[in-house]
């Protein structure tokens, strides 16, 4: 189980998080709701312990263990993994290079092309091109949905991922996201989007930083369509 416990962020003053507390248990689909500027992307970093995203007030726990203090490094080893809402580039290094990390796993080539088709990348054309920038962000996006197959970590933050990528392929992430919770791991989507949340089974809204409700997913998109544009943030209009 990974755990928030009463985080709070502050950035030069301003409060960003307050007072969160998550749960995440093995095996089950998430989803984090919220308009634009409520601090979603904030919790996948803290979640994530970038530099710069260690919690102001409040603990992070993975098994009971208190990984508050752990680097980014640390926690992947343990199976925590964040995909940007922005994919990353990494200039001079190849599809294949990237899935293996430079050969130092041992991933065989017909699990690779395995995962680059299951992310509608044909093989022969993506193997060798390189992460960066002549691959679209949705294309970058698909490699790292592409490594995550080939990783299995135990828990995927998944950060607005349609951002970037066409709306046909909705169908393609919400696969990926069943692929994770199936092999045992725990898909957290971060959006703004209700129908991007539908195929998770419990869900946070976060409303100017805090966590308003958390429950069954379907309940909480009904309480986020009715009054999250009552929400007082100042990065979200209301209406
Ligand atoms: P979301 O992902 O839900 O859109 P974010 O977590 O990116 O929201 O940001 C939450 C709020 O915190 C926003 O108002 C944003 O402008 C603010 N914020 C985030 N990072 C910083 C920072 N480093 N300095 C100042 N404000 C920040
Ligand atoms: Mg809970
Ligand atoms: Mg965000």
């Amino acid at each position: 189980m990974l755990e928030l416990k009463d985080l709070s962020y502050y950035v030069s003053g301003k409060k960003i998080l307050d007072n969160v507390s998550m749960s995440f248990n093995v095996g089950k689909k998430y989803a984090i709701l919220g308009t634009n500027g409520a601090g979603k992307s904030t919790v996948g970093y803290l979640i994530m312990g970038l530099e710069d995203y260690k919690p102001t007030y409040g603990r992070v726990y993975f098994n009971g263990e208190d990984i508050t203090e752990k680097t980014v490094y640390e926690r992947s080893k343990l199976g925590i993994t964040l995909m940007w809402q922005e994919p990353a580039r990494y200039e001079g290094l190849t599809v294949t290079n990237y899935l293996t990390l430079g050969g130092k796993l041992d991933i065989t080539r017909s699990e690779i092309e395995d995962a680059l088709e299951k992310v509608g990348l044909d093989p022969k054309l993506y193997m060798n091109r390189f992460v960066d920038r002549s691959l679209s962000g949705g294309e970058r996006k698909r490699i790292e949905l592409a490594s995550i197959i080939l990783l299995r970590p135990k828990y995927v933050v998944l950060d607005e991922p349609d951002s970037g990528i066409d709306i046909m392929s909705l169908d393609m992430i919400n696969s990926i996201i069943n692929y994770i919770a199936s092999y045992g791991g725990t898909p957290i989507v971060i959006t703004h989007r209700e129908e991007m949340a539908y195929n998770t089974e419990e869900a946070y809204l976060l409303c100017a930083g805090k966590v308003l409700v958390n429950g069954e997913t379907n309940k909480v998109i009904e309480i986020f369509k009715n009054i999250c544009n009552t929400c007082d943030h100042p990065n979200v209009p209301v209406s």
